[in-house]
């Protein structure tokens, strides 16, 4: 997949399957539904649903990229996590046969008006999720409300199927009190009704923090990244899938006390060579990652030096082997894209969609 200039992405498929048993091992009983909105994290959509062939199903945010999957011939079941909010998104959902997350009071009344007015739902019967709000406070119906939303729901959709689903917002912290108070929320609902039930993300499928579970959601983890504070994706037996790499464009000889970059906000130490890489933060490469952040340049491990530009990087060739034209590994399989995002202070669930966004 090549970028908008030299940087190149490439993934893994290989790895990306074997990040799919890991989920299997954790969780053998659930079917699974991988997490590929945001064009997969940033690793093409399309390429990692037919990958998977193994998955029970798929995950997306939104109507769009559920449809876009449909019309590549994609044709499991595909969970809409933000649903639809008008009747034209209704129709798409039914005619692509999408199942959606139901989170809010007004779109059950967009379904009992649409049934009263229309017999494709009739026809066609829809399978869907009941959100709760457990305590996320994002998506998902209030816990007061639950109860008559559910019987709401089963008046409307009678012959599809239904569910019941919470995402936790701590479960990167498995020790976290607000985890049990939101299973807890939870169970009030599903030990009550006899129905399909789906809770964990990637951290809590690692952390096995809700075992019995019809479905999980795992997304991170497939892109072969931590999903915990305390555990690196080589403690969980992750493998990396995305590898981001550019080119060593030039090598200046620099003398001690010589600036680097904007801001002057690196001096060389001594008389030094330091190398310019063509990527920046236009290409995705977060402008955040300080001095010392890991690249490797032709296999050996080396730093970041300077700020980030827009389309380029200078990088520390002291007792490094390269010339012009070697290729530089911003993150992959030698240089870890979670050690990248805590430098430069985020996620790397940001690092990847980032670059992924811009993949041409
Ligand atoms: C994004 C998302 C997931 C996947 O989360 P990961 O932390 O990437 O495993 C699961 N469920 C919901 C509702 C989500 O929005």
């Amino acid at each position: 997949m090549p970028l908008n200039r030299a940087a190149q992405i490439s993934i893994d498929l290989a790895a990306l399957q074997h990040n799919f048993q890991q989920v299997k091992k954790y969780s053998p009983n659930s079917k699974v539904m991988p997490v590929i909105k945001a064009n997969a994290y940033g690793h093409s959509m399309l390429q990692v649903a037919k990958s998977l062939s193994a998955a029970d199903g798929f995950a997306v945010a939104q109507l769009e990229e559920a449809v876009s999957l449909r019309e590549h011939g994609i044709d499991k079941s595909i969970t809409v996590f933000q649903g639809f909010s008008n009747q034209l998104q209704l129709e798409q959902i039914l005619q692509n046969n999408l199942r959606p997350a139901i989170s809010q009071l007004w779109q059950l009344e967009l379904l009992e008006s649409y049934l009263k007015n229309n017999s494709l739902l009739k026809e066609k019967p829809l399978d869907t999720w009941l959100k709760i709000n457990t305590g996320m406070g994002r998506l998902g119906v209030q816990p007061d409300d639950v109860e008559a939303a559910w019987q709401r729901l089963n008046n409307i959709t009678n012959t599809g199927q239904m569910g019941l689903m919470m995402h936790f917002a701590n479960a990167d912290e498995p020790s976290h009190i607000s985890n049990q108070l939101q299973i807890d929320c939870f169970c009030n609902f599903s030990d009550k009704y006899n129905t399909q039930i789906s809770v964990s993300n990637s951290a809590a499928i690692i952390s096995e923090l809700f075992e019995q579970q019809d479905w999980v959601r795992p997304g991170i983890m497939l892109y072969g990244s931590s999903p915990l504070l305390n555990k690196s994706a080589k403690d969980l037996k992750l493998k990396p899938v995305m590898t981001l790499q550019a080119e060593l464009i030039a090598i200046n000889q620099l003398k001690k006390d010589h600036h680097v970059g904007y801001g002057d906000n690196w001096s060389c130490p001594e008389d030094m060579p330091v190398g310019i890489v063509n990527i920046g933060y236009g290409d995705g490469y977060p402008r955040h990652a300080p001095s010392g952040t890991p690249v490797a340049v032709n296999g050996q491990q080396t730093k970041l030096i300077g700020r980030v530009s827009m389309d380029s990087i200078a990088v520390d060739l002291r007792n490094i082997d390269a010339e012009c034209g070697a290729i530089v590994e911003l993150w992959g399989k030698q240089i870890s894209v979670d050690e990248v995002a805590l430098k430069s202070g985020t996620i790397s669930y940001e690092l990847l969609c980032n670059v992924g966004r811009i993949a041409t």
